[in-house]
């Protein structure tokens, strides 16, 4: 009786806690609805750990861990091909050095505020912890949008947000890489004016690099193959495989791109993706010789490959999740998939969803497919392949060495399977079972957490 009554106050009071904790987030990052929603989701899967582990609530813990070390906000300005002065907004939230450097992307896209890059720096500190590697949590970017800019234009700009950026930067401080907007010609740009104001050719300080200079093998294409490997361990699980599976992935950048030749290397059919502006029906499967020439070469709309592929049809209405498939993967943006969407794949027989993108999955939808029992890899387990690579990358350039191709994939596949190995775990262990976002969270957490706790109040 009294036990049952002690634990029910513990519930309350956790729950309770947990409430306090997010309402003062919100009101003090008003206006940021997406660094809530990330916030809230982790949260929610806390309360089971605080109930079990009460001191995770100590010395401000969860507070400290919400609120990033530093937030840089800075002035870019540059002058265009028309002689004009334009002006952008750079930001770099360096949220969390526990576990080592901070680490993440740049993202340059209209969308961009620091409420977007505080939700991403936030979701990287799971992420990488994830990984088991030793980095940090950290996102920045810009409101730039690199759509229609020359390369001239582009040049300019980067040289500009690195000339403040790289005060801030370096391989044991804080250690960027792409993301949305930000690729092999970006990152180019961002190490040379880098390598210019610095006064030395320190690699380790950026990733994504090319080949001749410090990058890694295997970095670009590795976010979209670890999202494959861990989706095949998901399925696997359930005695499942990719061959012969219909799948979508919407997106058709980087991300989607080697999404589709990882699951097509697996035997799957990819039988749609998606750019900002609509949607290919693909039955036969997809061309990806086609699609990486109008996307990478030509970086051209996604309408020009229905076209210019028979079979292929262009759709800018409905959705890409109206199709119907074994296996969706989100490799877009955050929030492209709502409560409806989710339902729709739910009904016409979709089993797992993994994220390529960050938060692709509005909390409606991971409420739909945790309803429906639908195996889901949420953004922080599933698609931390491309920043364990860019660990590797620090590994190579911190021993002056490049690793093969095989040996790297080989690298990027087994940490894959550890995630999802942890993930698993985690989610039994707390009494959830195949709650993959569950485990996520919580594996992810704990490993800064004991960090935090045993590094003091800092
Ligand atoms: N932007 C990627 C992500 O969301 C990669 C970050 C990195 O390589 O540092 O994880």
């Amino acid at each position: 009786m009294t036990d049952i009554a002690t634990k029910n106050d513990e519930v309350q009071s956790v729950d309770a806690q947990i409430s306090e904790y997010y309402n003062r987030l919100c009101q003090r990052n008003a206006g940021e609805p997406e660094f809530h929603q990330a916030v809230l989701e982790v949260l929610e899967s806390l309360k089971i750990v605080l109930e079990n582990d009460p001191h995770y609530a100590d010395y401000g813990l969860i507070q400290r861990l919400c609120e990033p070390e530093r937030q840089l906000i800075f002035r870019v300005p540059w002058v265009d091909d028309q002689g004009e002065v334009q002006v952008n907004r750079g930001f770099r939230v360096q949220f969390n050095s526990a576990l080592g450097p901070y680490k993440g992307g740049l993202r340059f896209h209209p969308s961009v505020n620091l409420g977007i890059i505080k939700f991403l720096g936030f979701e990287q500190i799971f992420k990488n912890s994830l990984t088991g590697l030793p980095i940090g949590g950290g996102k920045g970017g810009s409101d730039f949008d690199p759509k229609g800019k020359s390369d001239a234009e582009i040049m300019r700009f980067c040289q500009s947000f690195m000339t403040e950026l790289h005060r801030h930067i370096g391989e044991y401080r804080d250690v960027p890489a792409g993301d949305i907007g930000v690729g092999g010609r970006e990152i180019g740009y961002l190490f040379g004016q880098y390598r210019r104001l610095a006064n030395q050719h320190e690699s380790g300080t950026l990733t994504g690099k090319g080949l001749e200079w410090g990058g890694s093998l295997v970095r670009t294409e590795a976010t979209g193959y670890g999202l494959v490997y861990f989706t095949k361990e998901m399925m696997a699980a359930d005695g499942k495989s990719l061959n012969g599976a219909k799948v979508i992935v919407s997106g058709s950048g980087n991300v989607a791109i080697y999404a589709i030749e990882k699951a097509q290397e697996f035997g799957a059919v990819v039988i749609g993706c998606s750019d900002s502006q609509g949607w290919i029906h693909t039955p036969d499967g997809i061309d990806l010789e086609k699609l990486k020439e109008i996307k990478e070469v030509r970086r051209d709309r996604i309408s020009a490959y229905a076209d210019e592929v028979e079979g292929a049809t262009y759709h800018s209405e409905g959705s890409i999740w109206d199709l119907e498939c074994d296996v969706a993967l989100p490799c877009a943006t955050q929030n492209e998939l709502d409560g409806e969407h989710a339902q729709k794949l739910v009904d016409t027989g979709c089993k797992y969803v993994a994220e390529g993108a960050n938060m692709p999955s509005t909390a409606e939808a991971v409420e739909v497919f945790r309803k429906n029992k639908i195996a889901f890899g949420p953004g922080k387990a599933a698609n931390a392949g491309g920043v364990a690579t860019s660990a590797l990358e620090m590994q190579q350039n911190a021993s002056r060495d490049s690793w093969s191709f095989e040996y790297t994939d080989e690298r990027l596949h087994v940490i894959m399977r550890n995630i999802f190995r942890a993930c698993e775990r985690t989610a039994a262990e707390y009494g959830h079972e195949g709650d993959y976002v569950i485990g996520a969270n919580i594996a992810g957490f704990k490993k800064v957490a004991d960090a935090m706790l045993a590094q003091g109040v800092i």
